[in-house]
């Protein structure tokens, strides 16, 4: 699983990915203002980019099959916050 795309026409130029990322897979082009992949082989998929991004810009996904796995890794986050709030 790798971290696939940065859709530029969401990506507000935050440097949020830039700056969660424990890989340093991200670099920040400030002509454009615009986060870029540019070590995609360094990710390990730990989707921290992905749910700090407010553009919904980010898309991991899983090589074997194309498919995103962000919105169920999303979905399972959210869930398991919530279930410990209401412990
Ligand atoms: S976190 Fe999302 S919106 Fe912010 S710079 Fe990265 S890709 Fe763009
Ligand atoms: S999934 Fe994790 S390692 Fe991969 S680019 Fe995003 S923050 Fe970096």
């Amino acid at each position: 699983m790798s971290v696939k795309r940065i859709d530029l026409n969401l990506c507000i130029g935050c440097k949020e990915c830039y700056t969660v990322c424990p890989m340093d897979v991200f670099r920040f082009d400030s002509v454009a203002k615009k986060s870029v992949i540019a070590y995609p082989e360094n990710c390990q998929s730990c989707g921290q980019c992905y749910l700090n991004c407010p553009g919904r810009s980010i898309t991991i996904v899983n090589e074997m099959t194309g498919y995103s796995i962000t919105s169920y890794r999303a979905t399972t986050t959210a869930r398991n916050a919530k279930s410990e709030t209401t412990k």
